[in-house]
């Protein structure tokens, strides 16, 4: 199979850490901005990094942005080009296309011009920090939905030396333990005769209101 090969456009600092990482862990990434000097910043980082302005399709259509497996379009504060871009790469055909938005207005336009993939990253990073602060024993929390997440929880006195099977967590709160940390091992699927020990991180898939209701009852001290 090819190597994919990824496109960034707008190098801000959510941009430039999308191209950073990718380049990082080895892909084929394709940098692009307006700004000259964010392209000479990135240009020893990217496979290639470009100068121009993407609202303009005949410069996507010469660097070829079709061909690319991806194309993330990461232009912050400027809307209409932010919009404007994802209308052409849409219209080239581009197979996946991952926009950040700004406010929720603007994920309704791109949500309704096609884009593949939304990204709030500033409100769901503030989500998730709010979580950690409501909770000191949620570590890391991912919404699948309005109304289902899945969270990283520290287990606590509580339940330790408890087994799953005794907690019945799936009739009693209608979530489930997907996986199980105990230092550096991971039980994937846990058995119903697992035991739980304090410090475990348990890592739970569920309706908000039903992790809510766990979290109340079997981890709060
Ligand atoms: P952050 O730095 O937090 O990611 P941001 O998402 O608001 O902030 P901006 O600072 O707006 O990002 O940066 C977006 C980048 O997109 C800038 O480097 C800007 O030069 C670039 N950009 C803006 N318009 C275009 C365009 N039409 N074509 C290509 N690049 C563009």
């Amino acid at each position: 199979m090819n190597k994919k090969e990824f496109a960034v456009i707008g190098l801000g600092r959510f941009g430039g850490s999308i191209c950073r990482a990718l380049s990082e862990e080895g892909m084929e990434v394709m940098a692009m901005d307006i700004d000259e000097d964010k392209v000479n910043e990135y240009s020893t980082i990217a496979s290639h990094a470009v100068v121009g302005d993407s609202t303009d399709e005949s410069v996507l259509k010469s660097i070829g942005i079709r061909n690319f497996d991806l194309v993330i379009v990461a232009i912050g504060d400027n809307l209409k080009a932010s919009i404007l871009t994802t209308i052409i790469l849409k219209e080239l055909g581009v197979k996946q296309i991952w926009v950040k938005a700004q406010n929720d207005y603007h994920e309704k336009i791109l949500s309704k011009i096609g884009a593949d993939r939304i990204v709030h990253p500033e409100r769901d990073m503030g989500k998730r920090i709010a979580h950690n602060i409501i909770s000191n024993n949620v570590l890391d929390y991912l919404e699948l939905s309005d109304e289902h997440s899945i969270i990283e929880i520290v287990a606590g006195q509580k339940i330790d030396g408890k087994s799953l099977i005794e907690l019945d967590v799936r009739a009693n709160y209608g979530v489930t333990i997907v996986a199980m940390k105990r230092g550096r091992d991971i039980i994937v699927s846990p058995q119903a005769t697992e035991q739980i020990y304090k410090g475990d991180i348990l890592i739970i898939i569920g309706a908000d209101t039903d992790i809510s209701r766990f979290e109340k009852n079997l981890i709060e001290e």
